[in-house]
């Protein structure tokens, strides 16, 4: 194993589905309030994080956001694999021919490094179909703060692999500025997925190594992510 790919989820991988409303649902019936939730920014944000900033927003103590995280995730959850049902989030383009070719590639190790709650990732990419393709990774529900996730990634792809990853042989896909700067901050590579609402010059100004349009040129891509 020489290289490890970690994806993020929402913009890189898939987009649209109901998350968003299963959330503001899950807020409501928890803390009675979804805060200033259409005017805020989730892009590159952990669950728990955003969650808090809402929370505290609309006046929360962090004893009473604490006290209500575990039966906020458990509304969450429930409300999601509801709503994917009729509502599955769609994959984005080149994804799937990716990924296969991603698998039967010698020496790449695919994981997630993803702001997602771990059972909402596995709701959401199992709605697509594409969350059997992924062994291991590090998610929202790790740490609230995604630059704590990289370390908690390759300690698993260790666990996973047996492979001792240095920081320099994985590769961090995201669409998100945040994406770019937390696999930066450890000495990750970055390639920039410009399918989410940022575009290719906020990811180069972001510092990415490459960036790209979609993932959809197989055969570039997979040689941008394995060179
Ligand atoms: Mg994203």
């Amino acid at each position: 194993m020489r290289r490890l790919l970690l994806f993020d989820i929402d913009g890189t991988l898939v987009a649209g589905g109901p998350a968003k409303s299963a959330f503001h649902l899950a807020l409501m019936e928890t803390f009675g309030t979804a805060g200033a939730i259409e005017a805020h920014n989730f892009a590159g944000k952990t669950d728990p994080q955003i969650a808090r900033e809402l929370l505290r927003g609309a006046g929360f103590s962090e004893a009473d956001i604490d006290a209500g995280f575990p039966r906020l995730w458990d509304r969450y959850v429930t409300h999601l694999e509801e709503r994917l049902h009729t509502q599955p989030m769609q994959v984005l383009p080149g994804v799937v021919a990716l990924l296969d070719a991603a698998v039967d590639h010698d020496g790449v190790a695919l994981g997630l490094m993803t702001g997602n709650i771990v059972r909402g990732a596995e709701l959401k990419l199992g709605s697509a179909g594409i969350w059997n393709r992924f062994r291991t990774g590090s998610f929202g529900s790790d740490h609230e703060e995604r630059d704590e996730l990289p370390a908690i990634a390759l300690d698993r792809a260790h666990t996973e692999w047996g492979v001792a990853f240095s920081p320099d042989q994985a590769v961090v896909v995201g669409d998100t500025p945040r994406d770019i700067q937390c696999g930066r901050k450890t000495g990750m590579r970055t390639l920039g997925v410009a399918t989410g609402r940022y575009a290719i010059s906020d990811l180069e100004g972001a510092g990415a190594d490459r960036v790209v349009p979609d993932l959809s040129d197989t055969r570039w891509v997979l040689s941008l992510l394995t060179d």
